[in-house]
């Protein structure tokens, strides 16, 4: 009889201990490895992170020569 009782406040349970799934694999987030499920989906997102930021430093270097039009420290040169 006890059961009965428990099955309304186990479902809530369910519902706060997985507010939102992990955004690399869909599964229960770990609270530890927040907000994704395990150490391996964080390295994963880390990784695309790490990427992004190699790509636009890539970039960045590329415009430099392009703005080499009137660098401030070389006019003092003069
Ligand atoms: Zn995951």
């Amino acid at each position: 009889m006890n059961a009965v009782a428990n099955a309304p406040a186990d479902d809530n349970r369910r519902v706060e201990s997985a507010p939102a799934p992990c955004p690399i694999c869909g599964k229960p987030r770990s609270p530890r490895y927040r907000p994704f499920c395990s150490k391996r989906c964080a390295d994963v997102d880390l990784h695309r992170w790490l990427g992004g930021r190699y790509v636009i430093a890539a970039r960045e270097e590329d415009d430099a020569p392009e703005d080499k039009g009137a660098p401030p420290e070389e006019s003092e040169r003069e």
